[in-house]
């Protein structure tokens, strides 16, 4: 099936302690293929997890992020833009707040332990075949807070020390309960695990 872009329709707004807001007037998000507003449950709040709340939520879905740790973060170094994700980003309306964590590189230089070049690539030059699009760097932390405000600016709802340690998928297929390690059950008409490091 083509995909064709969605359309979000919604005014970002800066309140007096510059968090980012959607203006009530104007939280009205539209998909062309959503008929039906489906209740989500994501499973961990990792750059994935939260990147698929981010999609749902433009879709008109209702969305909860449920994470195992105590708070929602990031750890590690940095963290490459290619054009491909690039595009996806700015598609859900994150390039003005990424900017401002973003190291522009010009060029990648691989070299042997001599220190000669084996090869190289000037980012500037690539990306011009692909127009609109860019190579950023950034730190994950930055990411991810990005990723996290974005997500709760469209209507996620998180929780942390929620650690999943069972789905269960109901016998007609219809809905999936999600079983949280305090013994809490919580019923959605879909479940996304998006946890690169499993931890039950
Ligand atoms: C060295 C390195 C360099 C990389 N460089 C790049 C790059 O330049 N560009 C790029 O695009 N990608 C890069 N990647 C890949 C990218 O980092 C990963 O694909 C991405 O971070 C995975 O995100 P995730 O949300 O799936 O998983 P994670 O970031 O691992 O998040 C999973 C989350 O789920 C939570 N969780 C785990 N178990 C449970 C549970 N039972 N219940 C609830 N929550 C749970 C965890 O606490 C965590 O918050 C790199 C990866 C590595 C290792």
């Amino acid at each position: 099936m083509p995909v064709t872009p969605i359309a979000a329709k919604e005014k970002i707004q800066r309140d007096a302690a510059s968090k980012l807001k959607v203006s009530e007037q104007n939280n009205h998000l539209t998909s062309p293929f959503i008929t039906n507003k489906h209740q989500i449950i994501i499973v961990g709040a990792g750059l994935g997890g939260l990147g698929a709340a981010i999609a749902l939520l433009l879709a008109g879905h209702d969305v909860e992020v449920f994470e195992a740790a105590s708070e929602i973060g990031e750890v590690g170094a940095g963290i490459q833009i290619l054009p491909n994700s690039s595009r996806v980003l700015q598609s859900w309306g994150m390039k003005d707040a990424l900017e401002k964590y973003a190291t522009k590189p010009s060029q990648v230089n691989m070299r042997h332990w001599k220190g000669g070049i084996i090869s190289s690539m000037n980012f500037a030059a690539s990306a011009a075949q692909y127009p609109g699009t860019f190579y950023w760097d950034f730190h994950r932390a930055n990411l991810h807070k990005c990723l996290l405000e974005r997500a709760v600016e469209l209507g996620a709802r998180t929780r942390v020390n929620a650690r999943v340690t069972d789905v269960r998928v109901s016998r007609n297929g219809e809905t999936a309960t999600v079983v949280l390690q305090n013994g809490e059950r919580h019923v959605a008409d879909l479940v996304v695990e998006l946890m690169a490091l499993i931890v039950v």
